[in-house]
């Protein structure tokens, strides 16, 4: 999550701050614990238990860790939530997520005795050149490019002070060993993990910079093949296919080595093809064809990110438009459904077994502008049922404490597992099609579309869809749901509506489903 840079920075500053108040007189008596607006007690109440059964099925996590209040600190210190705790968070299919270091195995052993999930998650994104972990910020000796006196290089990303030499594996060994090593010891402690999802933001990565360090790297000249490093291109399409590899032996294999078959992946993994070619994480493509290496899950992103206000509106929206929440949600729909449709368009055909389990995020502040109109949760719930049917096994909720003073702004933290808890249970009303279903219509709604939206999980002759519009009176539209099937009308109205299709003698019926909804808001 390349947004963590900041909250990272701000902590940084916060703790400046708390030096020079040490040298302030005596400390006055510790204030009263204060529940924050995003602490447990808050969640419990804003958040209700799930109606639907969603036992087997992978738990969510957040990437804010839940706390009591603001002095609890047991998941820095890698105390165990209390037993009561893990139980209301699982009954709402949450569970704390963990990092794979060896001091929370306690924290996991408790998860486990209350049948919640056990989910790993390595959160330290920014940890330098490949091979520097753990909590190392040192380069491993000998792996950093080789470069000519006086190179300056371009602009690196905050998360990679340095470059290591792309094919030089021995760092890559070194974290092998560590994750072996850690995995084992919570392999011995009784752990079954039930997936490791990771962010690891590293080297090898596809882009400008690394590529012009490498072609200016004489050893990098030595083991690159041939014409490679001469071709922005070449090299892109070569480095994220090295990069999928690379993570599939150092990382996925010691982890499956000793849980087989769970579920792993990494921050925005995703499958991409010549013919379908991926969007990035901030929906910019193309990407060169690439798959997944060993990893069993994908990790496409989902993110209502400011940033595409700045990158995108020019491109995609009408310049008669006026900057407002409407029509940013037009944006954010077609944005925020690209990562995750044409890696399901590859992976329906190359790779049908793999998991998706996309991150979500209904307000990223990457850019703190406050100008830009934040996505409503309306539309947000409505691009959550659709990320549901257009493949996601699971989720994890990208909920930072961007604006911790903001008493308009931190309550967002809580409304996003609030939208995506409240979404999850709708769906999971379909939960033999979440569970076996195939993914239906994948097309990304551009921005001005004003059209019929829909997208849909069949098994055999029988589906269910979500359909809307982003015009604003309802739509009627005739669709193909089941391939080279019979057509059907349906209204596509602008608040949603759900329907099952049952395809019968060549005819399809269409009932739509009332009775099950979450909440407006
Ligand atoms: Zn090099």
């Amino acid at each position: 999550m390349r947004s963590m840079r900041w909250i990272l920075a701000s902590a940084v500053v916060m703790l400046v701050c708390s030096s020079v108040l040490a040298d302030e007189p005596a400390a006055e008596a510790k204030p009263e614990p204060k529940v924050r607006a995003w602490d447990i007690p808050e969640i419990l109440k804003r958040v209700p238990p799930l109606k639907h059964d969603n036992t087997g099925r992978l738990p969510m996590i957040c990437i804010t860790p839940f706390a009591m209040n603001d002095q609890d600190k047991s998941y820095e210190e890698a105390k165990p939530l209390p037993p009561e705790v893990i139980r209301e968070l699982k009954a709402r299919g949450l569970t704390q997520r963990y990092p794979p270091r060896e001091k929370y195995i306690p924290c996991m052993l408790a998860l486990q005795k209350e049948g919640a999930g056990v989910v790993v998650v390595e959160d330290s994104a920014f940890n330098g050149p490949g091979g520097s972990y753990p909590e190392n910020e040192q380069p491993i000796p000998g792996t950093l490019h080789i470069l000519p006196e006086g190179y300056k290089g371009l602009r690196r990303p905050g998360q990679q002070p340095v470059f290591p030499c792309p094919l030089v594996l021995d760092g890559w060994k070194l974290k092998a060993d560590s994750y072996r090593e850690v995995f084992k010891k919570f392999k011995d402690a009784g752990i079954d993990v039930t997936g490791v999802w990771l962010d690891l933001e590293v080297e090898p990565y596809h882009m400008e910079a690394q590529w012009d360090e490498a072609k200016n790297c004489s050893r990098c000249r030595k083991h690159f093949p041939r014409g490679v490093l001469d071709d922005f291109n070449k090299y892109q399409g070569f480095i994220m296919r090295w990069r999928a590899n690379v993570f599939g032996a150092y990382v996925v294999a010691p982890i499956l080595e000793v849980y087989p078959g769970i579920s792993v992946t990494n921050w925005a993994e995703v499958i991409s093809s010549a013919d379908i070619p991926a969007f990035g994480w901030t929906a910019r493509g193309p990407r060169p064809p690439h798959g997944v290496g060993l990893y069993t899950a994908a990790n496409p992103v989902v993110y209502g990110t400011t940033l595409y206000y700045r990158q995108s509106w020019r491109r995609d929206a009408d310049p008669n438009w006026p900057l407002d929440v409407p029509h940013m949600d037009r944006l954010y729909t077609q944005l925020m459904l690209s990562q995750i449709s044409t890696h399901e368009a590859n992976a329906r055909r190359m790779a049908p077994e793999l998991l998706s389990i996309p991150w979500v995020d209904r307000f990223c502040a990457d850019d703190k502008d406050p100008r830009i109109p934040i996505l409503s949760r309306e539309r947000y719930r409505e691009i959550l049922r659709h990320t549901w049917l257009r493949g996601a096994d699971g989720m994890q909720i990208f909920n930072p404490v961007w604006f911790e003073e903001d008493a308009v702004r931190s309550p967002i933290v809580v409304e996003e597992i609030e939208d995506a808890v409240a979404i999850y249970d709708e769906m999971l009303a379909y939960r033999e099609f979440l569970d076996d279903g195939v993914t239906m219509d994948l097309t990304i709604p551009k921005a001005t579309h004003d059209g019929p939206i829909w997208s849909g999980l069949k098994l055999k002759d029988r589906a269910v869809i979500r359909a809307f519009t982003m015009a604003a009176e309802p739509v009627t539209a005739t669709i193909t749901p089941f391939e080279g099937g019979p057509e059907v009308e349906l209204v596509f109205p602008p608040k949603g509506a759900t329907y099952l299709l049952t395809l019968k003698d060549g005819k399809i019926e269409a009932k739509e489903d009332k009775e099950n909804k979450a909440a407006a808001k």
